[in-house]
């Protein structure tokens, strides 16, 4: 296979960015836009040994799990991965690569895979579902003012202020803050030049509260004219908190780390489940709420909880999932690497009222070591056990130590959030050499319209 070689290839399974993976004459060819059992006529774009990178010039005979994209712009934008292929279709995906890569990776038996997996849980609609959105202000190639998208990896704005993974009101807002930068005559942001004032809009919509926050990222401190657009924004039913996020560096990174609030309050508020959270525009918070609920519901149902249990939640966040399980168990500890998140996860327990959960700020690796090193010279002949510990990890999975220590505290039921099915799978594997069994899975789909794959296993130590 060579350069510019035109060749037909039937697609089979997607890549990790949502690429159409086919073969033609054992050769593996990468093909953007393709889906899987498209025919496709394709165009070697790059050749490597074993595989290779293609270009759609035509599909011959389109898979039959197609449909027509809802959003005009998906395929320019490439934030919707697989909005072209059914949603029915895109749960089946996620399910099947969660399942291969536990019995290729993780070595679990076929049979016990039938026996645990349950049904994934998609969304009834699965549009409209995210709560964050982050829209970057800038020129269109006509010069005019416009919110959207970088399109690929250039700095031209493509105009969509109406994403369909987003809430309505965003449009509305994005209207009133164009409108008035025309009327000020108040400068985009151009990255090329480093000049202009201002460079994105986030927008978070609290699904359960509707309460809204807008926060202007600018270059620079002042926003002329700003309390005529914080008086037109206050106009939207829902609207609680307005600020101005100062980023004034050349940098990718959209937000700057000082806030400025402009107008209301600097948060605003939100529900998963019972648990209330105060969120501020520089918070991490889940951006699916509805299948955030569902998925941490998964997790406690899989903890088995009944009031007296020592719980860790390792991989902690905001303490999301600790607050959960505090409600159910005795007490509950979190571990996180960025302080911040633990600040957030102290003050989310205290205004709920949770008095049962402790945070820790470190590294897994060596926080649950260290923990369990300190505990059996404070307590001699004792080691520090849990009945239950849950643990999600960012992409790349737990660190040995960690499982090394998770298997060593002997923990009744293991809970494992993944949102990289082959590093779980890898997991997996030890904590079955170790003494675990899978009792229970399940992909809950966190991102709809994308690869993004999310999933929860429950695992019970053996009887040995
Ligand atoms: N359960 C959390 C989110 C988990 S995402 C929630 O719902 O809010 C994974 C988390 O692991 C992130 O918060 C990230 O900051 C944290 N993290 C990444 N590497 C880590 C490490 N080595 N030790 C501890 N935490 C880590």
């Amino acid at each position: 296979m060579k350069k510019n070689d035109v060749v037909t290839v039937t697609i089979e399974d997607f890549g990790i960015n949502g690429e159409g993976i086919g073969k033609t004459e054992g050769y593996t060819l990468f093909v953007k836009d393709t889906v899987i059992g498209d025919l496709a006529e394709v165009k070697v774009m790059k050749a490597k040994k074993n595989y290779g990178y293609g270009k759609l010039l035509k599909i011959l005979r389109p898979s039959k799990d197609r449909t027509t994209p809802e959003c005009p712009v998906a395929r320019q934008c490439g934030g919707c991965q697989i909005q072209m292929v059914s949603y029915e279709k895109q749960l089946e995906y996620k399910n099947r690569k969660v399942w291969n890569n536990l019995k290729h990776i993780g070595g679990v038996p076929e049979k016990l895979l039938a026996r645990v997996m349950e049904p994934p849980c998609g969304m009834k609609e699965p549009y409209r579902y995210r709560n964050k959105a982050q829209f970057p202000v800038g020129r269109d190639r006509n010069g005019k003012l416009t919110a959207g998208f970088y399109v690929g990896r250039t700095h031209q704005i493509i105009p969509c202020d109406d994403c369909l993974l987003g809430v309505k009101v965003n449009q509305e807002i994005l209207d009133i803050i164009l409108a008035f930068m025309e009327q000020y005559r108040i400068e985009p942001y151009d990255e090329e030049r480093h000049q202009g004032l201002v460079r994105h809009v986030l927008i978070r919509y609290g699904f359960a509260t509707d309460e809204i926050m807008v926060c202007l990222v600018l270059n620079g401190r002042r926003l002329p004219h700003g309390e005529v657009l914080t008086e037109k924004l206050a106009g939207i039913s829902g609207m609680t908190s307005i600020s101005a996020s100062i980023n004034t560096e050349k940098t990718n990174v959209i937000m700057g780390k000082e806030v400025i609030t402009l107008w209301g309050q600097g948060y605003i508020t939100d529900y998963i489940g019972d648990i209330k959270y105060q969120i501020s525009p520089l918070s991490f918070y889940q951006v699916n709420p509805v299948q955030t609920e569902k998925l941490y519901g998964t997790a406690l149902e899989y903890a088995d909880l009944h009031g007296e249990e020592t719980v860790w939640d390792v991989y902690c966040g905001i303490g999301t999932i600790s607050l959960f399980l505090a409600q159910k168990a005795g007490r509950v500890y979190g571990v996180e690497i960025v302080p911040q998140a633990i600040e957030d996860a102290r003050r989310n327990a205290e205004i709920n009222k949770i008095n049962n959960a402790k945070f820790f700020t470190g590294k897994a690796e060596e926080a649950l070591p260290e923990y369990y090193k300190e505990y059996a010279s404070r307590h001699p002949g004792k080691q520090a056990e849990a009945d239950v510990i849950v643990v999600d990890p960012p992409r790349k999975g737990c660190a040995e130590s960690v499982l090394e220590t998770m298997v060593r505290m002997q923990p009744r039921k293991i809970v494992y959030v993944s949102c990289d099915s082959a590093t779980l799978a890898r997991d997996v594997k030890y904590l079955r050499e170790n003494g675990y069994e899978l009792t229970r899975g399940k992909v809950v789909d966190m991102f709809p319209q994308t690869v993004h794959t999310e999933c929860v296993l429950g695992m019970r130590r053996k009887h040995i």
